[in-house]
């Protein structure tokens, strides 16, 4: 049996979200076009679907990325793709969560050259 899980096109409505949480536009989080999975896919305490915005605010709360790091990644036409363990944190509960992620951005092919 695998650890990996594989990663499914971020929702809008999670998209929207995170672009709230970091104050930009959802355009701007959308343009990098992410992939993102969890597995276990869902908080042990609660079930909500651990997805996108908890690897986000998890990021941000921990200190592992500040919000403009984030910002600059987005804006950034920089790939990137990786699966790793982390402990996420489940933005309904606050349970943290041992889980393997899966996650995916590719910059949009036909997106304006910052
Ligand atoms: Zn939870």
């Amino acid at each position: 049996m695998s650890d990996e899980a594989a990663a499914e096109p971020v929702s809008g409505e999670v998209l929207a979200s995170v672009a709230e949480f970091l104050g930009i536009d959802a355009a701007r989080v959308g343009r990098k076009s992410p992939s993102f999975a969890a597995n276990p896919a869902a908080c042990a305490n609660c079930g909500k679907k651990l997805d996108f915005y908890d690897f986000v605010t998890t990021a941000a709360e921990s200190g592992e990325h500040s919000k403009e790091f984030m910002i600059r990644f987005l804006d950034s036409n920089l790939s990137m793709g990786r699966t790793l363990p982390v402990a996420l944190t489940c933005s309904a509960c606050n349970d943290k969560n041992q889980v393997t992620v899966s996650y995916y951005y590719s910059p949009g092919v036909c997106g304006q050259q910052i």
